[in-house]
Protein backbone atom coordinates (compact mmCIF):
# COMPACT_ATOMS: atom_id res chain seq x y z
CA UNK A 1 0.00 0.00 0.00
CA UNK A 2 1.42 3.32 -1.02
CA UNK A 3 2.38 5.90 1.92
CA UNK A 4 1.21 9.04 1.61
CA UNK A 5 2.81 11.90 3.74
CA UNK A 6 1.43 15.69 3.70
CA UNK A 7 4.54 18.16 3.85
CA UNK A 8 4.11 21.62 4.10
CA UNK A 9 6.98 23.24 2.17
CA UNK A 10 8.26 27.04 2.67
CA UNK A 11 10.66 27.66 0.06
CA UNK A 12 11.63 31.04 1.39
CA UNK A 13 13.60 33.39 0.62
CA UNK A 14 16.64 33.70 -1.41
CA UNK A 15 18.52 30.35 -2.71
CA UNK A 16 15.66 28.61 -0.87
CA UNK A 17 13.74 29.13 -3.69
CA UNK A 18 15.79 27.19 -6.14
CA UNK A 19 17.45 24.55 -3.68
CA UNK A 20 13.71 23.29 -3.06
CA UNK A 21 12.50 22.73 -6.41
CA UNK A 22 15.64 20.53 -6.85
CA UNK A 23 15.28 18.74 -3.82
CA UNK A 24 11.48 17.90 -4.22
CA UNK A 25 12.38 16.81 -7.70
CA UNK A 26 14.85 13.91 -6.18
CA UNK A 27 12.56 13.16 -2.79
CA UNK A 28 9.42 12.33 -5.57
CA UNK A 29 11.97 10.26 -7.83
CA UNK A 30 12.87 8.28 -4.72
CA UNK A 31 9.53 8.37 -3.27
CA UNK A 32 8.29 6.01 -6.71
CA UNK A 33 10.82 3.77 -5.85
CA UNK A 34 9.56 3.14 -2.86
CA UNK A 35 5.63 3.30 -3.10
CA UNK A 36 5.87 6.34 -1.46
CA UNK A 37 3.52 9.46 -2.14
CA UNK A 38 4.38 12.67 -1.20
CA UNK A 39 1.61 15.35 -1.44
CA UNK A 40 3.55 18.47 -1.38
CA UNK A 41 1.35 21.75 0.29
CA UNK A 42 3.23 24.68 -0.87
CA UNK A 43 2.97 28.13 0.85
CA UNK A 44 4.56 31.10 -0.14
CA UNK A 45 5.82 32.80 3.55
CA UNK A 46 9.14 34.17 3.81
CA UNK A 47 10.38 38.25 3.46
CA UNK A 48 7.92 38.60 0.48
CA UNK A 49 5.12 37.82 2.46
CA UNK A 50 6.23 40.05 5.12
CA UNK A 51 6.66 43.01 2.83
CA UNK A 52 2.87 42.76 1.32
CA UNK A 53 1.77 41.85 4.70
CA UNK A 54 4.01 42.89 8.09
CA UNK A 55 4.54 39.49 8.49
CA UNK A 56 6.28 36.57 7.48
CA UNK A 57 3.80 33.83 7.62
CA UNK A 58 -0.51 34.36 7.90
CA UNK A 59 -1.50 34.82 11.69
CA UNK A 60 -2.84 31.17 11.92
CA UNK A 61 0.20 29.83 9.89
CA UNK A 62 1.03 27.70 13.29
CA UNK A 63 -2.23 26.32 12.61
CA UNK A 64 -1.83 25.05 9.54
CA UNK A 65 1.49 23.81 9.45
CA UNK A 66 0.04 22.09 12.74
CA UNK A 67 -1.83 19.34 9.98
CA UNK A 68 0.76 18.06 8.09
CA UNK A 69 3.80 15.24 9.00
CA UNK A 70 6.56 17.43 7.94
CA UNK A 71 7.66 20.80 6.90
CA UNK A 72 10.10 21.59 4.48
CA UNK A 73 11.80 24.65 4.42
CA UNK A 74 14.80 26.51 2.30
CA UNK A 75 15.69 29.38 3.92
CA UNK A 76 14.96 32.74 5.43
CA UNK A 77 16.45 36.04 5.85
CA UNK A 78 17.29 38.90 2.91
CA UNK A 79 19.80 41.52 3.70
CA UNK A 80 17.02 44.68 3.88
CA UNK A 81 14.96 42.78 6.92
CA UNK A 82 16.61 42.78 10.39
CA UNK A 83 16.36 38.94 11.56
CA UNK A 84 14.52 39.81 14.54
CA UNK A 85 11.59 39.97 11.74
CA UNK A 86 12.60 37.03 9.83
CA UNK A 87 14.02 34.73 12.16
CA UNK A 88 12.08 35.40 14.72
CA UNK A 89 8.95 35.41 12.42
CA UNK A 90 8.66 32.19 11.45
CA UNK A 91 12.14 30.17 12.38
CA UNK A 92 12.09 30.33 15.89
CA UNK A 93 7.91 29.86 16.23
CA UNK A 94 7.99 27.04 14.49
CA UNK A 95 10.99 25.32 16.10
CA UNK A 96 9.08 26.11 19.53
CA UNK A 97 4.91 25.75 18.44
CA UNK A 98 5.87 22.18 17.81
CA UNK A 99 8.50 21.53 20.80
CA UNK A 100 11.46 20.67 18.06
CA UNK A 101 13.62 20.43 21.00
CA UNK A 102 16.46 18.50 18.65
CA UNK A 103 18.44 19.89 15.94
CA UNK A 104 20.12 17.29 14.35
CA UNK A 105 23.19 18.15 12.20
CA UNK A 106 25.04 15.18 10.62
CA UNK A 107 28.81 15.86 9.32
CA UNK A 108 30.50 13.52 7.16
CA UNK A 109 33.08 13.42 4.36
CA UNK A 110 31.34 13.19 0.94
CA UNK A 111 32.73 11.90 -1.92
CA UNK A 112 35.33 14.19 -4.32
CA UNK A 113 34.23 16.75 -1.66
CA UNK A 114 37.83 18.60 -0.31
CA UNK A 115 37.98 19.45 3.29
CA UNK A 116 39.59 22.80 3.73
CA UNK A 117 41.80 21.37 6.48
CA UNK A 118 43.77 18.68 6.67
CA UNK A 119 42.46 14.79 8.20
CA UNK A 120 43.58 11.27 7.94
CA UNK A 121 40.80 9.75 7.86
CA UNK A 122 37.15 10.34 6.52
CA UNK A 123 34.69 12.37 9.28
CA UNK A 124 31.40 10.58 9.91
CA UNK A 125 30.00 12.85 13.38
CA UNK A 126 26.52 14.43 14.06
CA UNK A 127 25.92 17.09 16.67
CA UNK A 128 22.95 16.77 18.40
CA UNK A 129 21.85 20.60 19.15
CA UNK A 130 19.50 22.00 22.26
CA UNK A 131 17.28 23.53 19.93
CA UNK A 132 14.52 25.39 22.41
CA UNK A 133 16.30 27.34 24.96
CA UNK A 134 19.14 28.00 26.91
CA UNK A 135 21.18 30.87 25.09
CA UNK A 136 18.54 31.88 22.80
CA UNK A 137 15.82 33.34 25.29
CA UNK A 138 14.03 35.97 25.33
CA UNK A 139 14.24 37.09 29.24
CA UNK A 140 16.40 40.24 29.42
CA UNK A 141 16.70 43.92 28.06
CA UNK A 142 18.17 47.01 28.10
CA UNK A 143 18.22 49.99 29.73
CA UNK A 144 19.55 53.86 29.58
CA UNK A 145 19.66 53.37 25.87
CA UNK A 146 22.01 55.47 24.09
CA UNK A 147 24.02 56.67 27.79
CA UNK A 148 27.17 55.74 28.48
CA UNK A 149 25.90 54.16 31.58
CA UNK A 150 23.88 51.96 28.79
CA UNK A 151 23.45 48.10 30.09
CA UNK A 152 21.97 45.09 28.04
CA UNK A 153 21.38 42.02 29.95
CA UNK A 154 20.41 38.55 27.94
CA UNK A 155 19.88 35.46 30.20
CA UNK A 156 20.26 31.83 29.67
CA UNK A 157 17.40 29.46 30.55
CA UNK A 158 18.32 25.77 31.00
CA UNK A 159 15.64 23.76 32.76
CA UNK A 160 16.29 19.87 34.11
CA UNK A 161 13.58 18.30 31.77
CA UNK A 162 14.86 20.48 28.75
CA UNK A 163 19.05 18.99 28.98
CA UNK A 164 17.62 15.86 30.19
CA UNK A 165 15.94 15.33 26.92
CA UNK A 166 18.39 16.64 24.26
CA UNK A 167 21.03 14.53 26.82
CA UNK A 168 18.92 11.47 26.59
CA UNK A 169 18.27 11.29 22.81
CA UNK A 170 22.20 12.40 22.06
CA UNK A 171 22.91 9.13 24.20
CA UNK A 172 21.08 7.21 22.64
CA UNK A 173 22.15 8.05 19.34
CA UNK A 174 25.69 7.20 20.68
CA UNK A 175 24.60 3.98 21.53
CA UNK A 176 23.66 3.24 18.48
CA UNK A 177 26.47 4.82 16.42
CA UNK A 178 30.12 3.93 17.59
CA UNK A 179 29.06 4.76 21.41
CA UNK A 180 31.34 7.87 21.80
CA UNK A 181 29.30 11.21 23.05
CA UNK A 182 31.34 14.69 23.51
CA UNK A 183 29.29 17.08 25.73
CA UNK A 184 30.36 21.36 24.61
CA UNK A 185 30.65 22.60 27.98
CA UNK A 186 31.67 25.69 29.75
CA UNK A 187 31.90 25.27 32.86
CA UNK A 188 34.80 27.13 33.93
CA UNK A 189 33.33 30.63 33.16
CA UNK A 190 29.84 30.09 33.17
CA UNK A 191 29.20 29.02 36.61
CA UNK A 192 25.50 28.83 36.95
CA UNK A 193 24.17 27.11 33.68
CA UNK A 194 27.20 24.84 32.62
CA UNK A 195 27.55 23.21 35.90
CA UNK A 196 24.02 22.55 35.64
CA UNK A 197 24.45 21.02 32.37
CA UNK A 198 27.00 19.06 33.21
CA UNK A 199 25.36 17.48 36.40
CA UNK A 200 21.87 16.89 34.31
CA UNK A 201 24.07 15.02 31.45
CA UNK A 202 26.17 13.22 33.94
CA UNK A 203 22.83 11.69 35.15
CA UNK A 204 21.87 10.82 32.13
CA UNK A 205 24.55 9.11 31.06
CA UNK A 206 24.21 6.51 33.92
CA UNK A 207 20.98 4.95 31.93
CA UNK A 208 23.54 4.23 29.19
CA UNK A 209 26.69 2.20 30.19
CA UNK A 210 28.22 1.06 26.63
CA UNK A 211 28.43 4.74 25.91
CA UNK A 212 31.91 6.42 26.79
CA UNK A 213 31.46 10.26 27.45
CA UNK A 214 33.75 13.08 27.49
CA UNK A 215 32.99 16.85 28.30
CA UNK A 216 34.80 19.41 26.56
CA UNK A 217 35.59 23.17 27.14
CA UNK A 218 33.64 24.05 23.69
CA UNK A 219 37.07 26.54 23.13
CA UNK A 220 39.15 23.69 23.19
CA UNK A 221 36.73 21.31 21.39
CA UNK A 222 36.13 23.91 18.31
CA UNK A 223 40.19 23.78 18.05
CA UNK A 224 39.82 20.00 18.22
CA UNK A 225 37.29 20.25 15.74
CA UNK A 226 39.61 21.58 13.37
CA UNK A 227 42.55 19.76 14.05
CA UNK A 228 40.94 15.93 14.89
CA UNK A 229 37.55 16.14 13.49
CA UNK A 230 37.68 12.46 12.25
CA UNK A 231 37.57 11.36 16.49
CA UNK A 232 33.99 12.50 16.74
CA UNK A 233 31.02 10.39 17.13
CA UNK A 234 28.61 12.39 18.89
CA UNK A 235 28.42 15.58 20.24
CA UNK A 236 25.60 17.12 22.22
CA UNK A 237 25.52 20.73 22.78
CA UNK A 238 23.44 23.43 24.28
CA UNK A 239 21.53 26.23 21.88
CA UNK A 240 24.34 28.57 21.04
CA UNK A 241 27.36 26.29 21.39
CA UNK A 242 25.74 23.69 18.71
CA UNK A 243 24.77 26.32 16.50
CA UNK A 244 28.38 27.47 16.22
CA UNK A 245 30.13 24.19 16.14
CA UNK A 246 27.68 23.11 13.43
CA UNK A 247 28.99 25.48 11.17
CA UNK A 248 32.51 25.03 12.19
CA UNK A 249 32.23 21.37 11.57
CA UNK A 250 29.96 21.70 8.53
CA UNK A 251 32.64 24.05 6.47
CA UNK A 252 35.57 21.21 8.14
CA UNK A 253 33.67 18.78 6.00
CA UNK A 254 33.79 21.02 2.76
CA UNK A 255 31.31 23.26 2.17
CA UNK A 256 28.46 24.82 4.16
CA UNK A 257 26.19 23.85 0.75
CA UNK A 258 26.41 20.08 1.88
CA UNK A 259 25.30 20.36 5.65
CA UNK A 260 21.52 18.85 6.28
CA UNK A 261 19.49 19.89 9.59
CA UNK A 262 16.57 18.32 11.04
CA UNK A 263 14.65 20.02 14.16
CA UNK A 264 12.98 17.45 15.68
CA UNK A 265 10.20 16.85 17.50
CA UNK A 266 10.90 12.77 18.65
CA UNK A 267 7.63 11.82 20.61
CA UNK A 268 6.60 12.59 17.29
CA UNK A 269 3.08 14.59 18.71
CA UNK A 270 4.12 17.56 15.91
CA UNK A 271 5.44 18.07 12.86
CA UNK A 272 9.28 18.21 12.53
CA UNK A 273 10.80 20.06 10.37
CA UNK A 274 13.62 19.85 7.90
CA UNK A 275 16.38 22.26 6.64
CA UNK A 276 19.63 22.87 5.16
CA UNK A 277 22.46 24.71 7.77
CA UNK A 278 22.98 27.34 5.47
CA UNK A 279 20.94 30.64 5.00
CA UNK A 280 19.29 32.02 1.86
CA UNK A 281 22.84 33.26 0.27
CA UNK A 282 21.91 36.84 -1.31
CA UNK A 283 25.25 36.44 -2.55
CA UNK A 284 23.93 33.97 -5.23
CA UNK A 285 20.92 33.88 -5.46
CA UNK A 286 18.80 33.97 -8.58
CA UNK A 287 21.99 32.56 -10.44
CA UNK A 288 21.15 29.24 -10.64
CA UNK A 289 24.14 27.84 -9.17
CA UNK A 290 23.74 27.13 -5.33
CA UNK A 291 24.46 23.69 -4.21
CA UNK A 292 21.43 21.42 -3.30
CA UNK A 293 22.91 18.88 -2.09
CA UNK A 294 21.90 20.30 1.72
CA UNK A 295 18.55 20.69 0.89
CA UNK A 296 18.49 17.32 -0.62
CA UNK A 297 20.52 15.59 2.67
CA UNK A 298 17.87 17.22 4.51
CA UNK A 299 14.82 15.27 2.80
CA UNK A 300 16.31 11.88 3.36
CA UNK A 301 16.77 13.02 7.01
CA UNK A 302 12.91 14.03 6.33
CA UNK A 303 12.25 10.39 4.64
CA UNK A 304 14.22 8.68 7.82
CA UNK A 305 11.68 10.58 9.83
CA UNK A 306 8.90 9.37 8.64
CA UNK A 307 10.00 6.09 8.51
CA UNK A 308 11.26 5.12 5.39
CA UNK A 309 14.82 4.41 6.21
CA UNK A 310 15.62 2.85 3.27
CA UNK A 311 14.54 5.29 0.83
CA UNK A 312 16.74 7.92 2.53
CA UNK A 313 19.88 4.94 2.40
CA UNK A 314 19.12 5.09 -1.35
CA UNK A 315 18.75 8.94 -1.73
CA UNK A 316 22.09 9.63 0.18
CA UNK A 317 23.86 6.78 -2.16
CA UNK A 318 22.96 8.48 -5.02
CA UNK A 319 24.17 12.38 -4.30
CA UNK A 320 27.11 10.95 -3.03
CA UNK A 321 27.68 8.94 -6.48
CA UNK A 322 26.42 12.02 -8.33
CA UNK A 323 29.18 13.73 -6.50
CA UNK A 324 31.55 10.93 -6.89
CA UNK A 325 31.03 11.03 -11.13
CA UNK A 326 31.79 14.89 -10.78
CA UNK A 327 28.64 16.89 -11.00
CA UNK A 328 29.36 19.54 -7.99
CA UNK A 329 28.45 22.80 -7.82
CA UNK A 330 30.74 25.49 -8.06
CA UNK A 331 31.07 25.95 -4.26
CA UNK A 332 32.72 22.83 -3.80
CA UNK A 333 34.67 23.39 -7.17
CA UNK A 334 32.80 21.73 -9.85
CA UNK A 335 30.69 23.56 -12.99
CA UNK A 336 27.05 22.39 -12.24
CA UNK A 337 23.83 23.81 -12.24
CA UNK A 338 21.40 23.43 -8.85
CA UNK A 339 19.83 22.05 -11.99
CA UNK A 340 22.07 19.62 -13.04
CA UNK A 341 23.12 18.58 -9.84
CA UNK A 342 19.76 17.41 -9.37
CA UNK A 343 19.28 15.69 -12.41
CA UNK A 344 22.10 13.76 -11.72
CA UNK A 345 20.70 12.55 -8.38
CA UNK A 346 17.84 10.92 -10.10
CA UNK A 347 19.74 9.47 -12.31
CA UNK A 348 21.54 8.05 -10.05
CA UNK A 349 18.65 7.01 -8.36
CA UNK A 350 18.80 3.72 -11.12
CA UNK A 351 15.79 2.43 -12.66
CA UNK A 352 12.35 3.39 -11.24
P1 LIG B 1 21.77 33.52 7.03
O1 LIG B 1 21.75 34.70 7.92
O2 LIG B 1 20.46 33.30 6.32
O3 LIG B 1 22.34 32.31 7.67
P2 LIG B 1 24.31 34.05 5.84
O4 LIG B 1 24.67 35.05 4.79
O5 LIG B 1 24.81 34.17 7.21
O6 LIG B 1 22.73 33.93 5.81
P3 LIG B 1 24.50 31.82 4.10
O7 LIG B 1 23.30 32.33 3.40
O8 LIG B 1 24.51 30.41 4.50
O9 LIG B 1 24.79 32.62 5.39
O10 LIG B 1 25.76 32.14 3.18
C1 LIG B 1 27.10 32.08 3.64
C2 LIG B 1 28.04 31.89 2.44
O11 LIG B 1 27.95 30.54 1.99
C3 LIG B 1 27.68 32.75 1.25
O12 LIG B 1 28.85 33.18 0.60
C4 LIG B 1 26.90 31.82 0.37
O13 LIG B 1 27.00 32.14 -0.99
C5 LIG B 1 27.53 30.47 0.66
N1 LIG B 1 26.51 29.41 0.54
C6 LIG B 1 25.55 29.13 1.44
N2 LIG B 1 24.76 28.14 1.02
C7 LIG B 1 25.23 27.78 -0.20
C8 LIG B 1 24.82 26.81 -1.16
N3 LIG B 1 23.77 26.01 -0.96
N4 LIG B 1 25.52 26.72 -2.30
C9 LIG B 1 26.59 27.50 -2.52
N5 LIG B 1 27.02 28.44 -1.66
C10 LIG B 1 26.36 28.59 -0.50
MG1 LIG C 1 24.18 32.58 8.86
Amino acid sequence: MTARHRIAVIAGDGIGQEVVPAAVRCLDAVAERHDIAFDWHHLDWGSDHYRAHGRMMPVDGLDILAGHDAIFLGAVGVPDIPDVHTLWGLLIPIRRAFAQYINLRPVRTLPGVPSPVFSRDPIDLVIVRENNEGEYSEVGGRVYQGSADEIAIQESVFTRRGVERVARYAAALAAGRRGHLTSATKSNGIVHTMPFWDEVVRDVLADFPDVTARQELVDALAASLVLHPERYDVIVASNLFGDILSDLAGAVAGSIGCAPSANLNPPGEHPSMFEPVHGSAPDIAGQGIANPIGQIWSGAMMLDALGHAAAAAQLITAFEAALASGTRTRDIGGTATTAEVAAAVVAHLGPS
